[in-house]
């Protein structure tokens, strides 16, 4: 989404954007890149050399890279990779704007924070943008979705995340503003609005202080607040809501979720272990007992709710107790969709500075697959039961002899998808509802049929 803005800037200064092309052929190539976790690292690390070696047979003619790998390292890419022509980071991409701008149409207000991983070739074009306003962005997502980011930041500081050394204080974008970017949107044609923010659950704690932090625990999230208004603009067909966090979660959040049909049964949040032990290990500020009972509390208040949540296994001091009382609770909890990732080190974090990496590599890998495979077993089982019922389904794509879409229940590019076979006659249309009839299901995916 960040990236989408630079972009709509470059272009508002003169410049023609292409998106990830696979072999750019612009001017200028722009690598926006990733730098929370080592894997992130490395992909952004090779797309560099991929360019810079681009660069050597003549094929672009400046590399710029730009991101939270710059912010977070510039001085070391600097000496080890003097092929790249400029370094910006995560808060000064509007320099980059400034140096390769041709006019002077860029919005001086643009806040542009996370990137994420991609690469933007730019060339000179003719055709100059009036300028445009600050919350709009070149949508490299398909027509019918985008992402809206809410907050940048987190306060958390979970023993083993990098994100808040990079990102800074959490900081709220004001109301007005996002929903005057949520009515630009749905003027392009945007239906679904995938929320994110670092830290869902403190949206609005950092704004209107004084007024709104006065009484501890009282009216201080405007999360609820926030989605109850989006959903009453016209044209927001869905509202789906990722990365909440699960100490301070504002309930009043499940009332508006089961208020409004376009706010989506789903909740994205991460709650990274069960323990007791771990979840003091990690500094997530919660215990098991507190955590289960936000569960229950969230099914019991929106029936029916998909809980995507993602784990984190080979934290330093983990001990098969602790692994073998989160496998008993990924069973028993059944979560609809799950994610699992292994412990790496970051530098500068509480966990790299006060603990040791103790759980090999080997263990970590075994215990992800693990997991996994206990959520595969769920998925299908849990899945199995939309046979015979009629979701309502947006059209991603059409491949093959399959139009594929998606439920109120998945997001985009990382859920389950719904196939639906189809005829050459009539394509469903792209980015269009139909009511879909579940023929089968497997454990992460769902056919059907368009009634
Ligand atoms: S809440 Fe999320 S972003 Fe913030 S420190 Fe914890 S894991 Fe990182």
């Amino acid at each position: 989404m960040d990236a989408e803005r630079v972009m709509r800037q470059l272009e508002a200064a003169g410049w023609r954007c292409v998106h990830d092309a696979e072999e750019p052929k612009g001017e200028v190539c722009v690598i926006n890149t990733c730098g929370f976790i080592g894997d992130a690292k490395e992909e952004s690390i090779n797309m560099i050399l991929q360019m810079a070696e681009r660069k050597k047979k003549g094929k672009l003619k400046k590399l710029i890279v730009m991101g939270c790998l710059s912010e977070r390292y510039r001085a070391e890419l600097e000496a080890e990779l003097p092929e790249v022509d400029a370094y910006y980071g995560k808060f000064d991409f509007m320099n980059m704007v400034s140096a390769l701008s041709s006019s002077k149409t860029f919005c001086p207000e643009l806040r542009l924070r996370v990137p994420n991983t991609l690469r933007t070739v730019l060339s000179e074009d003719k055709r100059l943008l009036e300028g445009c306003s600050i919350y709009e962005r070149h949508l490299t997502t398909p027509k019918h979705y985008a992402y809206l980011k809410i907050s940048e930041g987190c306060n958390r500081m979970c023993s083993y995340c990098a994100i808040p050394l990079i990102t800074g204080r959490h900081t709220s974008r004001p109301k007005e503003e996002i929903l005057e970017e949520v009515r630009w949107l749905v003027s392009q044609g945007v239906k679904e609005l995938n929320v994110i923010a670092q830290d869902l659950s403190s949206y609005g704690l950092d704004l209107y202080k004084g007024e709104r932090l006065k009484v501890k625990g009282e009216g201080k999230h405007l999360l609820p607040e926030l989605v109850d208004e989006m959903a009453q603009i016209e044209g927001v067909e869905w509202i789906r809501l990722h990365y909440a966090y699960p100490t301070d979660f504002p309930e009043a959040l499940l009332d508006v979720m089961a208020k409004h049909k376009n706010v989506c049964k789903y909740l994205d949040i991460a709650l990274q272990h069960c323990t007791d032990h771990m979840l003091g290990l990690m500094r997530r500020h919660i215990t098991r007992e507190e955590q289960d009972k936000l569960i229950r509390k969230i099914r019991e208040k929106v029936p029916g709710i998909c809980i995507r949540t993602t784990l984190l296994v080979g934290h330093p001091g983990e001990t098969e107790e602790d692994f073998e009382e989160l496998k008993a609770w990924v069973k028993e909890m059944r979560f609809e969709r799950m994610g699992c990732f292994a412990y790496s080190d970051e530098e500068g974090t509480y966990a790299n500075k006060h603990y040791k990496d103790d759980v090999p590599q080997e263990v970590k890998d075994a215990r992800v697959a693990e997991l996994m495979a206990i959520q595969q077993e769920i998925s299908g089982e849990l899945m199995g039961k939309f046979v015979g019922k009629t979701e309502r389904v947006i059209i991603d794509r059409i491949e093959g002899d399959y139009a594929i879409g998606r439920t109120q229940f998945d997001s985009p590019e990382v859920d389950c998808e719904v196939l639906i076979t189809v005829s050459g006659e009539r394509l469903p249309v792209i980015g269009d509802f139909y009511d879909v009839k579940i023929t089968k299901a497997e454990e992460f995916d769902l056919y059907g049929e368009i009634i």
